[in-house]
């Protein structure tokens, strides 16, 4: 690079190895703790009933403190002082796509519909993480979240509630993009604050190949749709594939910041078909940074601003292959070179209402069945206390660096027992 454009931007843009990460998490002592209310455990295997397995997560201790009295918890705090304020519904696990990072080509067996949470059901819990639990941000997911017709009335009926702080939640949607610019403007009216949209690639052929389907120039067209509705900003999520990385990675950042998108690599994990992923190929935060300083963008690193996920770069203005572009940001999310889980303040809802408090959970708790059998918002909530107290320190396990389901992985990752778009990603 030539010094000229070394300055003010320096290419010290790494994020530590360590940030965000549970190393040296300690656990809180039971007298320290917040003591959600005790209860015989709910928890199942995921759709257990419906042929999947129930797993236990042998790694993480059993003991709930007792409650005080019969106080209900009026937050979701787990064992190591972490604190849940979003929330992650997904609202179905179909898709209209077949990403070979997420799903077989064949697709999956599809929940049946019964299964599914009714659109009273999703704002009923919704209602109750935000009103009696502190959730201040709801993200709409799945599966592809388009793919529901009741998608505005959800929308519409979490936009009515109000947090703590007297607001209404911040509400985004997780989307492929296809279709939402016919929806954009009655997404806005009902409530919807932002939206990211999936893009790993600009190049058409490369598109059809990863998401099995050649719809970019439909989903280009639900990004766009959603920026003049006003959802923004715009985010675009690519999961970094390797292969033509120098070409692929600069091109999107230089057209996300001439169309004003906000553009967020995301390392590839191993939620999809067991076959897609090897840790060997996975593309770092590293080599993303390296990709786009060959191609010559000045980059300068900002770390992850208020603790988000996301590590976050300046990007000056400057001119690339297809011309001008003007400065922004980009970000990585470096979940498996860098994982940000000693700051996770999530927690998630598949679309048969199943809590996991992890994406890569071994545990399922049900909501779905306590809900439908007549459970009460107290006994919801401390379905929901208990589950979160026992939220692994990291990626689904206990034990940093080894599978929490005593499995040998070979690269210290527990598999969830479903793949990214049955859990919400
Ligand atoms: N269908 C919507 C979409 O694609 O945006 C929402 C659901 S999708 C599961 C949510 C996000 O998860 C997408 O940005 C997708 O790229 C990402 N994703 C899916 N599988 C992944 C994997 N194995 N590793 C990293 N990200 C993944
Ligand atoms: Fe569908 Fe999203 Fe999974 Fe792609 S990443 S298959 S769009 S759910």
């Amino acid at each position: 690079m030539p010094p000229s454009r070394m300055a003010p931007y320096s290419r010290t843009v790494f994020p530590s190895p360590r940030d965000g990460r549970v190393v040296g998490t300690v656990a809180r002592t039971r007298a320290a703790s917040p003591v959600p209310a005790a209860r015989v455990d709910s928890s199942a295997g995921p759709g257990s009933g419906e042929g999947r397995a129930p797993a236990r997560d042998p790694g993480t201790p059993e003991e709930v403190p007792a409650a005080s009295g019969d106080a209900v918890p009026d937050e979701l705090t787990d064992r190591y002082g972490r604190t849940v304020r979003d929330l992650r519904l997904s609202i179905t696990d179909r898709c209209n796509l077949r990403c070979t990072y997420c799903m077989p080509a064949a697709g999956l067996e599809w929940l049946p519909a019964p299964g599914l949470l009714t659109g009273a059901e999703i704002a009923r819990l919704a209602r109750v993480a935000v009103e009696r639990l502190g959730v201040e941000r709801i993200r709409l997911t799945g599966g592809e979240p388009l793919m529901r017709r009741d998608l505005e009335a959800i929308v519409a009926a979490v936009a009515g509630l109000r947090t703590r702080r007297g607001v209404k939640p911040d509400i985004g949607l997780t989307t492929n993009g296809l279709g939402l610019d016919r929806r954009a403007d009655g997404l806005r009216r009902a409530g919807l604050d932002r939206v990211n949209v999936s893009i790993d690639t600009l190049d058409p052929a490369e598109y059809a190949r990863v998401t099995r389907r050649d719809r970019l120039d439909g989903v280009l067209r639900g990004a766009a749709g959603a920026q003049e509705a006003g959802l923004t900003p715009v985010k675009i999520n690519a999961v970094v594939m390797p292969g033509a990385l120098g070409e692929r990675a600069p091109r999107l950042l230089g057209e996300c910041l001439r169309r004003g998108w906000i553009l967020r690599f995301i390392e590839h994990m191993p939620l999809g078909p067991r076959e897609s992923w090897r840790a060997e190929e996975v593309v770092g935060a590293e080599r993303v940074l390296e990709a786009l300083d060959s191609a010559g963008f000045e980059l300068r690193a900002r770390g992850r601003p208020d603790r988000r996920p996301a590590a976050v770069w300046d990007v000056a203005a400057g001119t690339d292959r297809d011309g001008f572009h003007p400065a922004g940001t980009v970000g990585i999310i470096a979940s498996v070179t860098a994982p940000f889980c000693a700051d996770c303040d999530r927690t998630r809802l598949t679309a048969d209402g199943r809590l996991m408090t992890c994406l890569f959970s071994a545990r399922e708790t049900d909501l779905r069945g306590p809900m439908r059998a007549g459970a009460s918002d107290d006994e919801l909530i401390r379905i929901w206390a208990e589950a979160t107290w026992r939220k692994p320190l990291a990626h689904g396990t206990d034990t940093p660096g080894r599978a929490a389901d005593g499995a040998d992985h070979g690269d210290g990752f527990v598999r969830p027992a479903r793949t990214m778009s049955a859990i919400g990603g």
